[in-house]
């Protein structure tokens, strides 16, 4: 069986004539402020490459990548407003928590949701609170019972009868909505929620103490009736700035870029560090990731309250793989990739690089860059003594061929055989 293998095809990506994606027409023209898009969105399909090599089984590891059934080719769109390019015809997988490139996109979509939300709220002369709930946590403690543990004592809070008949209705709660995150550090994982308090009028510091002390109490409690304790930062409450400093930054780029984040105990790593951790050689990493895939897969990240959006006037929530796979309103067709094609930009990792270069708007750079690579595949195969074919096979035969010959079917070529 030919099959490339993984130092082969790393090889021929350092052979590949990358100094011509910096040298392009795209490059050239584009504006500085698309750089670091550029660089997130070859972080993001680069990290998508780490979460198929430790999940091969889930559909992050077919995600922008397999053609959706009855395709035959890639299609590019292209969104003018938004200097950006889209693949489409391709399976989407949609999972916030394994897909760095769905996660992306649907952060997107929840963070115009929350400012809308937040505005509506505003306009009205309420305000937003942003708390941030969490337990003492330790090294030894496993990742799929604290959150059960600790998402059970969260239910058990806002269930509880003082939470509703009493706090609600006294500081005009409207409703929350509750953002799940996890990092792990020192002291192993750890789950926190972070929490938007919707008000209906505003609130003077001295009934935001009190509320602070009252919803403290009422989460040491629910806290412990879990068995759970919490640490001296177990709450914070904050105003109204902060809720929006929390809005305008969610998913945004800098989560997924900066290397660590700092909490008050040391160093603490997010999924996406351990990810890149991984690609970098760390094993433990990458054990801890699959750890944290098997948890946290299918797991909502953002629940609204029951009935919090039909009274900010929002429409209902656009599911996760529907965010995923939206693109730009004004974004129109650009270009294909034929499949042969699609195997060599797959070979050669070169997902990322292919919608940057799009992302300029002009087809005939893509088209050259695809050029290049059918070339380097063509004096590849001479250096092995392989003739190109002397007659044009069935098409069928043609991208079956390729296919195999670039093992995209094999379990090697999606990351297999990573301990
Ligand atoms: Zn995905």
């Amino acid at each position: 069986m030919s099959v490339i293998s993984p130092d082969r095809a790393k090889l021929s990506l350092a052979a590949l004539p990358l100094g011509y994606i910096t040298k392009s027409k795209a490059t050239r023209t584009a504006p500085s402020k698309t750089a670091s898009c550029a660089s997130a969105t070859e972080l993001r399909f680069k990290l998508q490459e780490g979460a198929a090599q430790l999940v091969p089984h889930e559909r992050v590891s077919r995600c922008c990548r397999w053609l959706r059934g009855g395709e035959t080719a890639v299609e590019v769109l292209h969104s003018a407003a938004e200097e950006r390019a889209y693949y489409s015809r391709l399976e989407v997988c949609g999972s916030v928590w394994l897909c760095p490139v769905c996660s992306a996109k649907v952060a997107e979509v929840r963070r115009k949701e929350l400012r809308q939300g937040v505005e509506v709220v505003a306009l009205g002369g309420g305000t937003v609170l942003h708390l941030t709930f969490t337990v003492r946590h330790t090294l030894g403690d496993n990742l799929d019972q604290l959150l059960e543990r600790f998402s059970r004592a969260y239910s058990r809070m806002m269930g509880h009868r003082t939470y509703r008949t009493l706090i609600k209705p006294t500081y005009g709660i409207m409703g929350a909505v509750r953002g799940l995150e996890v990092t792990h550090g020192a002291h192993g994982w750890h789950p926190h929620y972070h929490v938007l308090l919707f008000l209906g009028s505003p609130l003077d510091a001295a009934r935001l103490a009190l509320l602070d002390a009252e919803i403290r109490a009422l989460w040491v409690s629910s806290a412990a009736h879990e068995k759970l304790s919490m640490t001296r930062a177990g709450l914070t409450v904050q105003g109204a700035q902060h809720a929006a400093g929390y809005v305008a930054k969610w998913g945004a780029e800098e989560e997924l870029t900066k290397s660590h984040l700092k909490s008050g105990r040391g160093e603490s790593s997010s999924p996406w560090d351990l990810l890149r951790r991984f690609l970098d050689g760390d094993g433990r990493a990458g054990h801890l990731w699959r750890e944290y895939a098997a948890v946290f897969k299918g797991r909502r990240q953002l629940v609204w309250s029951p009935g919090l959006r039909a009274l900010l006037g929002l429409e209902d929530e656009t599911p996760d793989a529907a965010a995923a796979a939206l693109v730009a309103t004004d974004a129109k067709h650009l270009g294909w990739v034929a499949f042969s094609d699609w195997m060599l930009v797959l070979r050669w990792r070169l997902r990322a690089q292919l919608l940057n270069l799009a992302a300029a708007g002009d087809w005939s750079v893509v088209a050259d860059f695809l050029g290049e690579l059918r070339a380097r595949r063509l004096a590849e195969r001479r250096a092995r003594g392989l003739e190109p074919p002397l007659v044009d096979l069935p098409r069928l035969l043609v991208q079956l061929s390729l296919a195999w010959s670039v093992g995209a079917f094999s379990a090697e070529f999606y990351g297999g055989g990573v301990a």
